[in-house]
């Protein structure tokens, strides 16, 4: 058991200012020095109970490059909330977090896949729809049966990682599941000695869609004291980096009602295309954007029907290279929303058409706060409390943070990769061409609604760029 007297005070025996923290366990003490004064931990003090100096740990100096890298994925944390903990004092070891913009939408097998220079993941999530094959596959009984790390490359990255069965349980016992995670993570840390070792911690996310941003906190405060240990018994030595995917709103939700939604709009939701009335939402999780594959040619009348819907915020989708967005207004080309709360908004939008998986969205929909979609059986016995997923502040930004670096106050999810210090190769691959179903045999029978044949904005990335200075 560990006993912690933290305290932060100041000597001054030269020029130089000691901030310490100091860590007690049953027969050592543990002091955290700041040298230079910046807010990160220079250097692990070990001393025994008679005050000796037992093990001196030296942190990396600042922009070098550790030989050993520990690199810990947390998934779903928000930035404040990692923020906060650091201004009372927790993860001083590191520099002040970055404001980490995933991209949209702000799922985890999206964001993984940029933020590791992965190839693209067989869709936005788990569960996918293909339309070459025009049939839903994936879901939980891939996760079940492990399969589930086929369609996301990413995974390979870990070196450790849940047991696949732990994520649906996660949705009914997610202490239970948490403690267990952290419990492995801290044996994986004392047992490991990789160079480079890449573990993620998963059950965060539905810690947080279940528990919100208490459960959240509780669960870092308890990622802090392992990874103190950790440091303090070597690890401190390493580059260590933390991040997370995506971040996570902070209220209840309720279910975006899509079928009603399309039919208002005269289509159907199924789980194959047989007409051009039908329509596809490869519903997973629990979550606040929907992923929807048409018919070629009817994704505007669709993206229409389902904007004006109450819980919709946008729909975008393409035609031909111009993206096309519409919400309960009418067409907007997304420029008029404060960057506040659409962080990167219009790249963002553009980039989760055209990349990050293998078999784009024909439509794309950012929900409302307070709305999510997904998978009806755990809408039953959920009661959400947060999510992810829309283009929404909230949602979007997760945090990087190293003991190395100071990074920048903004980066994207794409600008990550470089502070991880790791030397796999990135990697990359081009989503497939077809984001619609066009009939049984690739027919060419693409269906004209009628709409506004001309396009409302050419969107590429050079109209935007990224202007951290402007946040
Ligand atoms: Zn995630």
């Amino acid at each position: 058991m560990k006993l912690r007297l933290r305290g932060v005070w100041l000597v001054a025996p030269l020029l130089v200012s000691l901030a310490c923290r100091t860590t007690s366990a049953t027969s050592s003490i543990v002091r955290q020095v700041d040298v230079d004064g910046d807010g990160r931990t220079d250097r692990f003090e070990v001393l025994a109970s008679d005050g000796s100096l037992e093990r001196l740990i030296e942190a990396p100096l600042p922009d070098s490059d550790p030989d050993q890298v520990l690199v810990v994925a947390i998934d779903a944390v928000r930035y404040e909330i990692f923020a906060d903990l650091q201004r009372e004092g927790l993860f001083n070891s590191f520099f002040p977090a970055s404001r980490m913009v995933a991209p949209f939408p702000s799922l985890t097998n999206v964001s993984f896949t940029a933020l590791l220079k992965t190839r693209p993941s067989a869709a936005y999530e788990d569960r996918f729809y293909d339309p070459v094959e025009n049939r839903i596959g994936g879901g939980m009984m891939d996760r079940l049966t492990s399969r589930y790390k086929e369609f996301a490359d990413f995974h390979s990255v870990f070196d450790w990682e849940e047991p696949h069965l732990w994520g649906g349980a996660a949705y009914f016992v997610p202490e239970r599941v948490s403690w267990a995670e952290l419990l492995e993570f801290e044996r994986q840390l004392d047992s490991r000695d990789d160079p480079e070792l890449v573990l993620y911690l998963g059950s965060p996310d539905p810690l947080g869609h279940m528990r919100g941003r208490t459960g959240l906190e509780k669960y870092l405060r308890h990622v802090d004291r392992v990874l103190e240990a950790y440091l303090a018994a070597g690890g401190g030595a390493r580059r260590v980096v933390l991040f997370s995917d995506h971040g996570m709103s902070d209220a209840p939700s309720r279910m975006f009602d899509l079928d009603n939604a399309l039919e208002d709009g005269g289509f159907n939701l199924r789980d194959r295309i047989e007409s051009p009335k039908d329509v596809v939402a490869p519903a997973y999780g629990l979550v606040g954007s929907i992923q929807l594959y048409t018919w070629c040619g009817s994704e505007e009348a669709v993206a229409r029907a389902v904007a004006k819907y109450s819980g919709a915020d946008f729909a975008v989708w393409l035609e031909g290279d111009t993206m096309r967005a519409v919400d309960a207004d009418g067409d907007t080309t997304l420029r008029d929303r404060p960057s506040d709360e659409y962080p990167n908004l219009v790249e963002r939008v553009h980039q989760a058409l055209t990349n990050h998986t293998q078999r784009p969205a024909s439509v794309l929909v950012s929900l409302d706060d307070g709305y999510h979609y997904g998978s009806r059986f755990f809408d039953g016995i959920v009661n959400i409390q947060g999510t992810h997923g829309s283009a929404r502040y909230t949602s979007s930004v997760g945090f990087l943070a190293s003991n190395v670096d100071r990074t920048p106050e903004w980066l994207s999810a794409e600008e990550v990769y470089p502070y991880l210090g790791l030397t796999r190769p990135p990697e990359s691959g081009v989503p497939a061409a077809t984001r619609c179903y066009s009939g049984p045999d690739g027919a060419e029978e693409v269906v004209d609604w009628g709409g506004s044949p001309s396009p409302i904005s050419s969107i590429t990335v050079e109209d935007e760029p990224y202007d951290r200075e402007a946040r």
